[in-house]
């Protein structure tokens, strides 16, 4: 820890900062923001919790486990903090939110609780306990909307894939989550903030751009109506103009938002990743019905049929609960059928779990853990034996691939995902760079990766780029060679 921590007020350019992030992508998002605001105000990130004047946790509370993680965390820091009192501790987002003063009973040495809509001003409320003020709490409805109308691309995490949250909240009220009494009800982002986010996004070097929201698909539903509904149709379109944005990702759908328009906006996008997280959480209509997941199996089928019918070549991504209180053996069979009838490129699956503050504690928790333990294998195990399905189907296929990075697995070899979302390799080259596109021919399958080849005209287009460039450089080394180069 620095000897310069000084008196509260003094000049904050020597203080330092720890933050650790937990949960989900729009939590890493916010932690980004939150990052900004401290470098803003003159702070060092510091790695280590215990070298920093100011160590912040941006919680999560969708799991129990997520939460007691934090709280031993907290218990790691207790001796430090009494040994340093001027060391400022704070639990921000959800957890902050779920807990609120009783974080103060259980941590008495947390001297800050900042909730999900606060943590833009966390810089100030830090002034207020170096000023002296104990246990500051922020909870509930902030004064002013979390996302900046102008956001400083300060604190991202810079590299050719950036996170952009177009909305906050949630209009929905799921029985087992917790989100919108920690995240309240659906705020929006107007378009224009976030096309210019998009925008200086990709003027630093972004190639790919994953839009976040909880229900994503209802993006908009709350802002004003002027002609054509601003939702998430027309921001896909507007992104269309963006040069240099290569790949937009959605996360995460409800099915019960998305229409025709949306659909038919996916399809002509040129830059949609055609890889859908659209959770479907059980194929048991009685148990969606317990969770009040706002949909029947027959509407989830219709969606992914009017999806398939505008992109053939779609994949799809779902969440699932396993264990839900009073799912039977048929009811889980029936999610087992429905992991097979959609075709799930990718699942994540959790054991239920009662969360204090959602109306699923109000059901009694009556299958046992071993039961749990067990669906969630076969589910997992299911989802494995349909992935291994569906990827060779590409091989003999073209496609686009957005390069991520070399393969530590296949040493002489570059990865990245293709147009619907299959991960390929691509053989290595000098002038290869993360977030650059290329158009491919998949002509294998190793078991877990697709193997791909540039097109012959990419490969034309390619080596002559590649050359004219050299020539122009006279022969400098590759790193002359720009970033943005798709072919
Ligand atoms: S749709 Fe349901 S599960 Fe998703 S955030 Fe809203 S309430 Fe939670």
């Amino acid at each position: 820890m620095t000897d310069s921590v000084s008196t509260p007020g003094s000049n904050p350019r020597t203080r330092s900062f720890h933050l650790r992030v937990f949960g989900c992508q729009m939590n890493f998002y916010d932690g980004e923001l939150i990052r900004g605001a401290f470098l803003r105000r003159g702070y060092r990130e510091q790695a280590e919790a215990t070298s920093a004047d100011v160590v912040l946790f941006h919680t999560c509370s969708v799991r129990e486990h997520a939460e007691e993680r934090v709280h031993s965390l907290l218990a790691e820091l207790r001796r430090h903090k009494k040994q340093h009192p001027e060391v400022v501790l704070g639990v921000v987002g959800c957890m902050a939110e779920r807990e609120g003063r009783q974080l103060f009973e259980r941590e008495p040495h947390v001297d800050l609780v900042c909730g999900t809509r606060h943590f833009p001003e966390l810089p100030n409320h830090v002034d207020r306990v170096l000023g002296g003020e104990e246990r500051v709490l922020e909870l509930g409805e902030a004064p002013s909307a979390v996302d900046a109308p102008v956001r400083d691309l300060l604190g991202a995490n810079g590299g050719h894939h950036a996170q952009v949250a177009v909305m906050r909240g949630c209009d929905l009220h799921c029985t087992f989550c917790i989100v919108p009494s920690v995240r309240g009800g659906v705020q929006s982002r107007p378009p224009a903030e976030i096309l210019d986010e998009c925008r200086r996004l990709v003027d630093h070097g972004v190639r790919e751009i994953s839009l976040l929201g909880q229900t994503i698909d209802a993006y908009g539903a709350d802002l004003g109506r002027k002609g054509r509904r601003p939702g998430l149709a027309v921001l896909l379109d507007s992104l269309a103009d963006v040069s240099g944005l290569e790949r937009v990702r959605l996360i995460t759908l409800h099915p019960s938002y998305c229409d025709r328009e949306l659909v038919e906006a996916m399809a002509r996008s040129p830059q949609f990743l055609r890889l859908l997280p659209i959770p479907l959480q059980s194929g048991s209509d009685s148990i969606l019905k317990r969770m009040k997941r706002g949909y029947s199996m027959d509407l989830y089928r219709k969606r992914i049929d009017l999806l398939r019918e505008h992109m053939p070549d779609l994949e799809l991504v779902s969440d699932w609960i396993v264990g839900f209180p009073g799912e039977s053996e048929a009811d889980f069979e029936k999610s087992e059928r429905a992991m097979e009838e959609f075709g799930f490129l990718q699942s994540y699956v959790f054991q239920y779990s009662p969360r204090p503050g959602t109306v699923a504690t109000e059901l009694a928790d009556d299958v046992p853990a071993e039961v749990k333990k067990k669906r969630n294998q076969r589910l997992l195990a299911l989802q494995h034996r349909i992935a291994r399905q569906r990827t060779p189907r590409m091989v003999g296929e073209s496609s686009r691939l957005l390069l991520e990075g070399p393969s530590e697995r296949q040493p002489g070899h570059w990865f990245g995902r293709i147009q619907n979302g299959h991960f390929a390799l691509l053989p290595e080259h000098s002038a290869y760079r993360p977030g650059q596109l290329h158009e491919v021919s998949l002509v294998g399958y190793n078991g877990r990766e697709l193997e791909a080849r540039l097109s012959p005209e990419a490969q034309a287009e390619f080596a002559s780029l590649t050359k004219r460039r050299q020539t122009a450089l006279g022969g400098l080394e590759r790193s002359s060679i720009p970033d943005s180069f798709s072919v």
